[in-house]
């Protein structure tokens, strides 16, 4: 074993300062770390550095109005040493390629930590989900499954939904995939129940997010009764971290979406603001609470904050107000590099997104295996495995972490690039 030097920039050289790294080299910096520590060679870190196939396709749609939009798609396989790729697809006008290769790596190292027999993927259209109507939206993705199908395949690469897709999404997709391949079912996960979906899919990485909390309020010896959290982003993952966490006792202070936020000292009742939610489709506005802006959340006095938005959203500079003392990363990417240090400097634990948020890449392992089998499992069944590898997860994570005097990020990347290590070395890639 030597120590990376091909392309290695993280062992020897100078972090590079915030403004100077994209989304895909940030996460990079993360792997050489782990790398430098696990004495991984030269060449696998060559191997993990870039993606194994990188898929950009031009997407012509017909628009409503007739007139001919042209989208741009991406789909990036990062890793497949420890199995079919795996990955959700993002559809936001922010779904550059530099993003999805980012999320493409994390999602190699999330399904490693998790020990799912998974690589990692990530696809992306750049578009705005908001602005288009079901009828646009449904001709795009079909756009979309036509020009990546050929990179796709229940043993190859299995997409699921993201940021801006949703379970129609993965109905249109796998429809449109079995109109030229036949009918298979397992070619995307997080699908509509009637069609093969799994049970627990839709509220599973919410499910997980608030099972992380849970743990290490026990860690902590903390009641969640005693714990005031705040959740950016009201979308799947942070309004089922919201219900979930608030069933578990939390008390659940702050929550936004893209349109603003609302702040209740002594909790809010989460059933409540869903049901304003259902009718207005923001918390913004939401009575019987005092409305904060996004910047205001992350900021706020509190014991636990989820980003669970967009990535990046706290950086170097935001870093230096937040309040809480962990930060539980329900996003992708929610905390810059910069930011973390910040964080560990100031004494804020965080817990990464490659834990964290993974519930729901776990659900759609079940959901790929049940459809293989062609068998459903219960709802309690899927709760119960989940929570089986989610505390197990998060177990092995701490006590490594504990073991080698890392941050739980270190930790987590160094179990989940040796893992991915081990395969391509097994695997004789190299
Ligand atoms: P979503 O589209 O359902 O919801 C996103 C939420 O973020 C919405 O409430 C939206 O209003 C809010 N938002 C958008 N821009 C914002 C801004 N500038 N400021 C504040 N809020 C903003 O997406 P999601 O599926 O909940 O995903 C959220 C994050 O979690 C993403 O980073 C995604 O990659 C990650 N994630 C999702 C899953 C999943 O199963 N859905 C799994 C793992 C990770």
């Amino acid at each position: 074993m030597t120590t990376p030097t091909m392309n290695a920039p993280a062992s020897t050289a100078p972090a590079p300062t915030e403004s100077q790294l994209s989304p895909s080299e940030s996460v990079l910096q993360s792997m050489y770390e782990s790398a430098k520590r696990l004495h991984l060679s030269a060449e696998v870190v060559a191997l993990l550095r870039t993606s194994w196939r990188e898929v950009r396709a031009q997407l012509p749609v017909r628009m409503d109005d007739r007139k001919l939009r042209i989208f741009e798609g991406y789909r990036v396989q990062h890793n497949g040493a420890r199995g079919p790729y795996k990955g959700g697809v993002r559809f936001h006008p922010k779904a550059d390629l530099d993003e999805v290769r980012a999320l493409a790596m994390l999602m190699t190292y999330k399904c490693a930590l998790m020990d799912l027999p998974f690589g990692g993927a990530k696809g992306g259209v750049m578009c705005d989900p908001a602005r288009m109507s079901q009828t646009e939206l449904n001709r795009l993705t079909r756009a979309y499954t036509q020009h990546i199908g050929m990179v796709l395949g229940i043993n190859r690469d299995i997409p699921a939904p993201d940021m801006g897709t949703n379970a129609q999404t993965m109905a249109w997709m796998m429809d449109a995939y079995g109109q030229r391949y036949g009918y298979t079912p397992g070619i995307v996960t997080g699908k509509p129940v009637e069609l093969g979906g799994s049970q627990g899919r839709e509220q599973a990485t919410g499910r997980g997010v608030a099972l992380c909390m849970r743990e290490y309020a026990a860690l902590e010896k903390q009641n969640p009764a005693d714990i005031r959290v705040a959740i950016q982003g009201y979308g799947n993952v942070g309004s089922w971290t919201a219900r979930i966490a608030s069933q578990q006792g939390f008390k659940i202070i702050a929550v936004s979406d893209v349109k603003g936020g609302i702040y209740k000292a002594g909790g809010l009742d989460v059933a409540e603001v869903n049901r304003w939610f259902a009718v207005a489709g923001s918390v913004a506005g939401f009575t019987g609470a005092t409305p904060i802006t996004n910047e205001q959340l992350l900021e706020i006095d509190c014991d636990y904050l989820v980003p669970a938005a967009l990535g990046e959203a706290i950086d170097g500079t935001n870093a230096r107000e937040v309040k809480a003392r962990a930060v539980i990363e329900g996003a992708n990417h929610p905390v810059t590099l910069a930011g973390d240090e910040v964080l560990s400097r100031r004494k804020v634990t965080v817990l990464p997104d490659i834990l964290v948020n993974a519930g729901g890449v776990t659900v759609s392992y079940f959901e790929w295996t049940q459809n293989i089998q062609q068998f459903r499992w219960s709802l309690e069944r899927v709760n119960d495995e989940l929570e089986r590898r989610m505390v197990s997860g998060f177990a092995e994570l701490m006590s490594r972490a504990a073991k080698d005097g890392t941050r739980p990020r270190q930790a987590a990347f160094d179990i989940a690039v040796e893992r991915v290590g081990k395969a391509i070395l097994l695997r004789g890639f190299v």
